[in-house]
């Protein structure tokens, strides 16, 4: 008898899974039971390490089991839910700035809960800011005696970890019922010491008290291996079969003649480095092909990836093409308009451009002109996106900062024109990619690299300050503000939720309005509509406010010359690649720039380290590779940067030594067995592969 697959099983299929929640789950890329076996945790935390309330201090995160006293909803500068909780040692807050009327009640005195957050100084001293929380009753406790770790899963707003938790529990019930199809040879299974796909499945889900905790705990057990294997393997597969269709299309061949780049550059202030020379070259060579194009740019902050685009659309132009340039923010797009149209429409370009927030008789202006070749050069945000852009011939689409955009976007600006013809992509990064993961996850594209910075630039000073000192720091604040300087104050991100990061900028907002009296403070965050960020930056860009206190969202290319200062809290948390990133923001305009890394308390040596790099470069190429040097396995923190992202048990630089083998493998499997790799892409891709291979 035919038994449906876990494949075909909705998630709804759950008990406590309706309609509306299946939506939010669908945020997640997940839509059916096989979906959520493959959510695999992308951590542990480990429980048998919980904490005395006594032993906590300010910057720890915990993990810690406590008895509630009390609910209570405070209403002060904004209104909170503050619960206190107890352990035999002693007593605690919690805080909670997003919440219902449930939760509060859920904290009923006497009910135990184990909590897991960070602490933070707060109104009642140490204070636990959006803790994960996870009431225990007996039954729970029961099963806690046993394993000691508990998974960490991606979530979304609307899913918490314990929610999800309780549907993988189920899944896991299905999964005794029904195996996943096995797809990989058996030879495989045994390579990595593991019975069965279903196995190491239900093991990572579920680790149970005799699995080995420090290899589940560094990434390195056998079934996190397997599927790491796999993981990697279907990303390697989704990007042989994107360069194989790539190969089949047909685009306009574009011919970079040298006297029509002469004009731009003979207008320029500068002449343009010897990396931009080639990279020009580099594009030249391939837009030159009735192939289309699909190369990545990568150059530091400040390297002129801008002129270089703008070099190749002026060629486009000239052979009468269209061009597209995408942009990650209205902002943003706004910034490449004045560039372009300032560099181009004096050599009778005609620029446009196409954001969310024009009129629709507006928008439907700016249709016209595409689909008639009226306008040579359009730039853009996501509004490109949409169906009724469309062009009469588009020869290139120019993509500024990739990690903001999916594949599937990405690849949808391919059918955007009323020709046969498909444009030449080039997609420009600021974030330096290393080799492994160009071979995996960039697989379909080809590098070029700008590897040389404009000469004469004033370097960013950067200090390392203990938080301890984080008054006198403010001070500096209020000096740089009183010096007409703006200033960024950058908070950390909390990795696997938007609502923990939004509630610690919120908090050093109220913080810094409190303490710069007469001075206009703005916050920004990722729990903000589209429309609200973009206001509060071009308030800050316009100077209308001098601080921007802000989660990581800023980290994106944005010029802001007159801000020459910026505050980075507990940049131990983040990827040192991030950090010059976001370092980055400042040191654009004339006067000299400061970056202060405010490391919080418990810095290890291997930290101080790790800033120290910061310190001493400002090479974005050489601040990665350190990166990747110093981070070693056992360490998560900072770990979860743009490129990780797209993995779910597989980690980029914990898994490299295998990626010869999955290469090799992949190769195999897609001359012997096409339709197994093409299972393989459905498992790991789903829904989103109708994008990414469109
Ligand atoms: P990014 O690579 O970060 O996008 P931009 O393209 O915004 O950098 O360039 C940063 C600044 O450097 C701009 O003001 C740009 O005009 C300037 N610039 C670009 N190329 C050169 C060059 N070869 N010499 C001097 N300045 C340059
Ligand atoms: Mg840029």
């Amino acid at each position: 008898m035919q038994t449906p697959s876990l494949a075909q099983l909705p998630l709804t299929a759950l008990n406590g899974v309706g309609a509306k929640f299946a939506e939010t789950l669908s945020k997640l890329d997940l839509y059916s039971v096989q979906d959520l076996l493959f959510h695999l945790p992308f951590r542990y935390v480990d429980r048998s390490r919980v904490r005395s309330i006594a032993s906590l201090r300010m910057g720890d995160m915990a993990l810690i089991e406590a008895s509630v006293l009390s609910s209570q909803i405070q209403f002060g500068r904004r209104r909170s839910l503050n619960i206190k909780v107890e352990d035999e040692s002693g007593r605690l807050s919690l805080r909670f700035f997003h919440f219902n009327a449930a939760q509060k009640n859920s904290f009923e005195a006497g009910r135990l809960v184990r909590l897991f957050g960070e602490l933070r100084p707060g109104s009642s001293g140490l204070e636990l800011y959006h803790p994960e929380y996870e009431f225990i009753d007996e039954k729970t406790q029961q099963q806690d005696s046993e394993a000691k770790l508990t998974p960490v899963y991606q979530l979304c707003d609307g899913v918490s970890q314990p929610r999800l938790r309780k549907l993988c529990e189920q899944a896991l019930e299905l999964l005794k019922q029904h195996s996943p199809e096995e797809l990989l040879d058996a030879d495989i299974n045994r390579h990595f010491a593991v019975s069965s796909l279903a196995d190491a499945l239900a093991l990572l889900h579920a680790p149970p008290a005799e699995s080995d905790q420090q290899l589940l705990l560094d990434g390195l057990h056998p079934a996190q291996q397997r599927l790491a294997f796999e993981e990697l393997l279907a990303h390697y597969l989704v990007h042989q079969r994107q360069r194989a269709k790539n190969k089949q299309q047909q685009a306009p061949c574009i011919e970079v003649r040298s006297e029509d780049l002469k004009p731009l550059l003979d207008s320029l202030p500068f002449s343009p480095t010897g990396a931009q020379r080639r990279v020009v070259d580099e594009i030249a060579a391939d837009i030159k092909q009735s192939q289309p194009m699909l190369r990545m740019v990568q150059g530091d902050v400040g390297s002129g990836k801008t002129l270089v685009a703008a070099l190749a659309a002026l060629a486009a132009v000239r052979n009468g093409l269209q061009v597209a340039v995408v942009a990650p923010t209205e902002i943003l797009a706004e910034q490449h308009l004045n560039n372009f149209s300032s560099w181009l429409q004096p050599l009778g370009l005609r620029c446009d451009w196409l954001v969310g927030k024009l009129t629709a008789k507006q928008k439907k202006a700016s249709y016209d002109k595409l689909a008639k070749h009226e306008c040579d050069i359009v730039i853009g945000t996501h509004a490109l996106f949409q169906d009724k852009v469309k062009f009469r011939h588009l020869g290139l689409v120019i993509i500024d900062e990739q990690h903001r955009f999916g594949v599937a976007q990405r690849l949808s600006l391919r059918d955007k024109n009323l020709s046969e013809l498909v444009p030449h992509q080039l997609v420009m990064t600021a974030t330096p990619i290393p080799r492994t993961l160009a071979m995996t996850a960039y697989a379909e594209l080809d590098f070029s690299v700008i590897d040389e910075l404009p000469p004469g630039r004033t370097p960013i000073q950067t200090v390392a300050i203990s938080q301890k000192r984080k008054s006198e720091v403010i001070a500096r604040v209020a000096v740089a503000v009183s010096e007409g300087r703006q200033v960024y104050w950058v908070c950390p991100l909390i990795e696997e939720s938007e609502t923990l990061s939004a509630a610690n900028a919120e908090t050093a907002f109220s913080e810094l309005s409190t303490a710069l009296p007469g001075i206009s403070c703005s916050l920004i965050h990722g729990r903000l509509k589209p429309a609200e960020k973009e206001q509060r930056m071009s308030e800050f860009k316009h100077g209308d406010s001098q601080v921007l206190i802000a989660t990581t969202v800023i980290e994106v290319g944005v010029d802001v010359p007159q801000a020459s200062v910026m505050i980075i809290e507990n940049p131990e948390r983040l990827g040192l690649a991030q950090l010059h990133q976001l370092r980055g923001r400042v040191g654009r305009g004339t006067i000299a720039s400061h970056c202060i890394l405010l490391y919080g308390d418990k810095l290890s040596e291997h930290g101080k380290k790790r800033l120290q790099v910061l310190r001493e470069s400002s090479d974005g190429f050489y601040i990665a590779e350190k990166d990747l040097e110093m981070r070693g396995p056992g360490e998560f923190l900072g770990k979860r940067q743009a490129g990780d992202m797209l993995y779910r048990v597989a980690d980029q630089e914990r898994d490299a030594p295998m990626l010869s083998f999955v290469h090799d493998y992949g190769q195999n499997l897609l001359q012997q067995q096409p339709e197994r790799a093409e299972k393989l892409i459905q498992r790991w891709f789903g829904q989103r592969q109708h994008y990414a291979l469109a």
